[in-house]
């Protein structure tokens, strides 16, 4: 495998970062997750977008959105690619020790591509089980979802609590009790004929699939509410979904001892996303 590293592709062995960089030392950086659909990557402006907002927000210098561009589909060919996870990642650098991000004068740069690994067919079939998690999402006046960065403890310790129960992905509330969102998803549930999901406000990544996936509902007479709601909403919901950019829209078939079916709006989204999907594929490069 070859990986984009800085300025050129190198064999995955020799793509090595310093022990000094401030993105291992003290998870000072940020990331983007994109998916490819026959070698072209879904979304590509926006999660480029997304990266250089998040970049922004830690004052970090990121590459063009035209290099990353480039770097991203030249990782992919490489690879002979087609259908790829991609990974992209923009460290602080190498830099003495010591929190001062002006100790590192470049950033470090990494593309990842590998094959893309289908979810199994019965996830979409039958749903996955969640769980509530005792671990709040970040406050967002302390470390802001909004911000994609490598700091991901507070997502891996409500993994943990997922794994300790056998369940898929756990469900994280905000620190006043609302809900918030998954370890590596937003959350979608059906209440009153509604699509319900946890506002920005609430303390969210503003996902990328979760955006279309409201628009889409929206084009097609589903009314959405984003808004707080108590875990009991979710409980007391007919239908419950997650969506991210690997998963798309993934069936919920159970949350703590709450039981879902796979309902009609669940397949219709995940329909008209996959539509969204094909679509994309057949526009020019
Ligand atoms: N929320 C969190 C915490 C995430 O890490 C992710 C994706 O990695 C998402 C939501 C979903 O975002 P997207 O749809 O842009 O993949």
């Amino acid at each position: 495998m070859k990986i984009f590293l800085n300025d050129s592709l190198v064999p995955e062995q020799d793509a090595v970062v310093s022990v000094f960089d401030h993105g291992f030392l003290y998870g000072d950086g940020i990331y983007e997750t994109m998916r490819a659909y026959d070698g072209r990557v879904f979304m590509l402006e926006r999660h480029i977008q997304r990266l250089q907002r998040s970049a922004s927000l830690i004052q970090l210098r990121a590459p063009s959105p035209e290099y990353i561009s480039a770097a991203i589909y030249r990782t992919i060919q490489e690879n002979g690619l087609n259908s790829a996870y991609v990974r992209v990642t923009v460290s602080r650098g190498r830099g003495a020790i010591g929190l001062d991000p002006a100790l590192c004068p470049e950033p470090t740069f990494v593309v990842i591509a590998e094959d893309f690994k289908e979810y199994p067919d019965k996830y979409y079939r039958e749903g996955v089980k969640l769980v509530l998690a005792k671990t709040r999402r970040n406050l967002a006046g302390a470390l802001d979802p909004r911000i994609k960065s490598l700091n991901f403890l507070n997502n891996i310790l409500a993994k943990l609590e997922a794994k300790e129960q056998g369940a898929y992905e756990a469900i994280m509330l905000n620190a006043e009790d609302f809900l918030a969102e998954g370890t590596i998803c937003n959350i979608f549930f059906l209440r009153d004929n509604t699509l319900c999901t946890p506002s920005v406000e609430a303390g969210v990544l503003d996902g990328i699939t979760r955006e279309l996936v409201i628009s889409l509902a929206k084009q097609n007479g589903i009314p959405v509410n984003e808004g707080k709601f108590k875990v009991e909403a979710l409980y007391g919901a007919s239908e419950v979904f997650f969506t991210n950019t690997t998963s798309e829209v993934m069936p919920v078939s159970q949350v703590d001892t709450v039981r879902y079916a796979v309902g009609d709006i669940t397949k219709k989204l995940r329909e008209l996303y996959r539509a969204e999907v094909r679509q994309a594929a057949m526009t020019d490069l």
